[in-house]
């Protein structure tokens, strides 16, 4: 059989399954209002949650490194690549996060490959929750470490798991805003569980930096947990801030042990010397503009109240991720589709990106949506959940 005889049967599979992923072309700027395929949508699907992706601030900040720099950084870090720009960006986000230092990745996939596989191999352990992110699951495996998964947010699980381990090495790993629920990881018991059982303590907190904390510091500022309880903090620049690339925060040794073995880190092109720059601009916003984060909890708090009135099941959820669980993808795809037919997007999100039988709706807001934005998609949500019960 060619190439493409082998690959039709799962690609039939994944859409008698309704499972088929299809990509739409937006033809705007991410914010609460995009264009998509030739349409105009009120968006409750980005990660922008700070709607600093098009800040004039910081789009001024790339234009004029991209003028004093050019685009493309031309090499990796240790090569060429590693300009003032990603340097300075780097000094600050050790400040931002009271590490000791942090290195700049070109992507969160990437930074979490890069640790796990720098920090562990055979004869180690590595313990997930079961929910954690895509690329963590993946590093772990890859990892050659005994890789384990626990169950979600139970600390009891992990307990068993770590009592029962010998390995020399053991790190425990979650997410600390999980990606497609937007519940928060119990960090101060897991720091103090890693602790007791000389674990170390990983945190990806993509979705948390810029959303929690009083200076948008995350969850480890939410919980106020330095660098010896958490060790290996991970953020990226693609959501809050709008921009993209990630880093790694936490000791002066763990960060010269990824310069020195982190193939993902080593092998890789560095950013763009101007996303560096903007980032820089977009850190500045979400530390200092409270009022970002302020609305951002009130639009959260009116979409709940007015899901609770609709006698809606979101998840457990303070974050700008509420998914709304539909169990079946059929199902959550009708809903998703009924509503962009009446101009809203959310996401539709289905396995594999989330357990079987856990199909939903992830809804996320961001700091520029308006009450009437959230009022509307209430209405929406209770008219289609009646009309594909
Ligand atoms: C988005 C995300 C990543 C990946 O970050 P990218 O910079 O988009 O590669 C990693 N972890 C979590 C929890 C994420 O949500």
């Amino acid at each position: 059989m060619n190439l493409e005889q082998t690959l039709a049967p799962a690609l039939a599979q994944r859409q008698a399954e309704h499972l088929y992923r299809r990509r739409r072309v937006l033809e705007t700027a991410q914010g609460p209002r995009v264009v998509a395929d030739g349409k105009t949508f009120s968006a409750f699907c980005s990660n922008d949650y700070l709607g600093l992706a098009n800040h004039p601030q910081v789009i001024a900040a790339f234009k004029r490194a991209a003028d004093s720099y050019g685009v493309g950084s031309g090499a990796s870090h240790l090569i060429a690549g590693h300009g003032r720009e990603h340097h300075q960006l780097e000094e600050q986000l050790a400040a931002f996060t009271g590490r000791e230092r942090a290195l700049l990745f070109s992507s969160g996939y990437l930074a979490n490959l890069g640790v796990i596989k720098a920090l562990l191999g055979r004869g180690d352990a590595v313990y997930e929750d079961r929910l954690n992110h895509a690329s963590l699951l993946d590093a772990g495996l890859l990892s050659g470490a005994r890789f384990q998964r626990f169950r979600h947010n139970d600390t009891g699980n992990l307990q068993r798991r770590l009592e029962a381990g010998t390995a020399q090495r053991k790190l425990v790993v979650v997410d600390g805003v999980f990606s497609m629920d937007g519940d928060i990881a119990p960090l101060d018991r897991l720091a103090a569980l890693a602790r007791r059982h000389r674990a170390w303590l990983m945190v990806d907190d993509a979705h948390g930096f810029g959303c929690l904390g009083e200076n948008g510091g995350g969850c480890a500022q939410h919980f106020g947990l330095d660098q010896r309880q958490l060790p290996v903090l991970v953020g990226t620049l693609g959501k809050a801030f709008g921009t993209c690339g990630a880093f790694v925060a936490g000791s002066e040794a763990l960060i010269e042990t990824l310069i020195q073995y982190a193939r993902t880190y080593i092998y890789t092109t560095a950013l763009p010397p101007a996303v560096a720059a903007a980032s820089r601009v977009s850190l500045q916003l979400l530390m200092t503009e409270h009022w970002r984060r302020q609305r951002l909890a009130a639009l959260i708090a009116r979409f709940r109240r007015g899901a609770a009135q609709l006698g809606l099941q979101l998840g457990d959820s303070v974050t700008p991720i509420q998914p709304l669980i539909l169990g079946d993808a059929r199902r959550t795809l009708a809903v998703a589709a009924f509503l962009q037919q009446r101009g809203v997007l959310v996401g539709a999100i289905r396995p594999p990106t989330v357990p079987a039988h856990s199909a939903r709706l992830r809804i996320t807001f961001s700091a520029g949506h308006l009450d009437d934005d959230v009022d509307r998609l209430l209405a929406l949500l209770g008219d289609a959940l009646s009309r594909y019960p």
